[in-house]
């Protein structure tokens, strides 16, 4: 048995505390936030992840906190189809949903699930080093703990990555996105369905259900600077006019928006990393592979993560050689994850008309078989 650090909270740092007890491992959470409050909107746990949290013996638990995606529609604003792909095929083989989730309730029972004691609220990690015996962490309250191992999985801004691998600092991928999750009953939107809608002068809304008539939506605008003022000032009234003319149900959806509930954030990656493995240190989720929301894959890569994690350590008692043998086998797909949505987003972004007006086309024309394949990787390569 082996004592492990885990820094970050999110997604990604519960599901591999989870994947460690299971393994008989002792593990100790280091989380920033003095609370875990019910923020961010909805996120999509892929087939591929619903089976790695299978895996983890999460499944079940998460399962009825969702609600499962069945089509995946690709509109213009005015309406008119692009694509549609019915996922069942795919997740009725794989046993596992596409699932539309609030990353509040799935980060709240992933929580619920861990013994007492595990978690650690208000230590933000300061910096580390490594020592013949493992890892000694240092928090900004003055604590240090020592470890056999320590997992940096604190998100984007990662404080451990950037003490690997100084100057890896998130890229901003040209455009902003505003997101909220609103009670949508009253819409009696298709079961199972979500949409993207791909406006003319890079403007991009979509949808997904997330279980109990919510429906989560983002919307997103170019900016060819982070953070615009201007953007920062916008309220629901100022999307409406933005979004003005797009397709039932988006009016619909933002009239049902509360401005207190509406989120706003820079779209950021970071360029895929050479390494995940640094001897007793190991970066995952966010903090080793950032990606762009658009084949809704980030949460899913974090669990992925934690279930491969999980068989590394499993086929190996020697730390360092179970982190690089991890790094070994997520480089390649979540490297590949990150390339295809910054291409996709920028695709969807685009400003030209004429451009829009053959992509539109070029969409349309799209053999199905095109989707198939790439929902055969997404969803099946592991
Ligand atoms: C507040 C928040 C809201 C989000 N909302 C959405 C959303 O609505 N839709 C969506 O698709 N994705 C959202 N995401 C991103 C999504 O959850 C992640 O892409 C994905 O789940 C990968 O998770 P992760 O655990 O790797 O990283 P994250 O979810 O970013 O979690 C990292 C955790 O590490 C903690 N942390 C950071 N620095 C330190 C430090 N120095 N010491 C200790 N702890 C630290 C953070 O507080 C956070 O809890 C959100 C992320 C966050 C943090």
């Amino acid at each position: 048995m082996a004592h492990f650090l885990v820094i970050g909270a999110g997604i990604g740092g519960l599901t591999t505390a989870h994947a460690l007890l299971r393994l008989g491992h002792s593990v100790r959470v280091y989380e920033a936030a003095p609370e875990l409050r019910e923020v961010g909107a909805g996120l999509v746990l892929g087939a591929n992840a619903m089976r790695a949290l299978q895996q983890l013996g999460l499944h079940e638990a998460v399962l009825p906190l969702g609600s499962p995606v069945t089509r995946l529609d690709l509109r213009t604003q005015h309406g008119q189809m692009l694509q549609s792909a019915d996922t069942t095929p795919f997740t009725t083989r794989l046993g596992f949903p596409n699932l539309g989730i609030h990353r509040a309730a799935l980060q709240q029972v992933l929580v619920r699930l861990l013994p007492p004691g595990i978690l650690q609220l208000g230590c933000p990690f300061e910096g580390a080093e490594t020592t013949e015996a493992g890892v000694v962490a240092h928090f900004t309250n003055g604590h240090t703990v020592r470890a056999d191992a320590l997992i940096g999985a604190d998100g984007l801004r990662s404080s451990v990555r950037r003490q690997l691998l100084p100057g890896s600092e998130p890229r901003y991928a040209g455009y902003t996105c505003w997101r909220a999750v609103v009670d949508a009953r009253q819409l009696a939107l298709p079961a199972g369905e979500s949409c993207e809608v791909w406006g003319e002068r890079g403007r991009r809304f979509g949808y997904v259900p997330v279980g109990g008539g919510q429906v989560y939506w983002f919307a997103c605008l170019n900016s060819h600077e982070p953070q615009n003022p201007q953007f920062r000032a916008y309220r629901t009234a100022d999307l409406q006019r933005a979004f003005a003319g797009f397709h039932a149900p988006v009016p619909e959806l933002l009239a049902l928006t509360h401005d207190e509930h509406l989120l706003w954030n820079d779209i950021l990656d970071l360029k895929p990393l050479p390494r995940f493995a640094f001897g007793c240190i190991l970066l995952l989720g966010d903090a080793a592979h950032a990606t762009t929301p658009n084949l809704g894959q980030g949460a899913g890569m974090a669990v992925e993560d934690a279930a491969v994690l999980a068989q590394c350590l499993t086929e190996s008692a020697d730390i360092p050689a179970a982190f690089r043998r991890f790094e070994q086998r997520r480089l390649r797909r979540t490297t590949r994850i990150i390339t295809t949505s910054r291409q996709l987003g920028r695709v969807g972004q685009l400003e030209s008309p004429l451009l829009t007006k053959l992509r539109n086309t070029v969409m349309q024309l799209l053999p199905p078989a095109v989707s198939r394949s790439q929902m055969a990787w997404l969803y099946d390569e592991l």
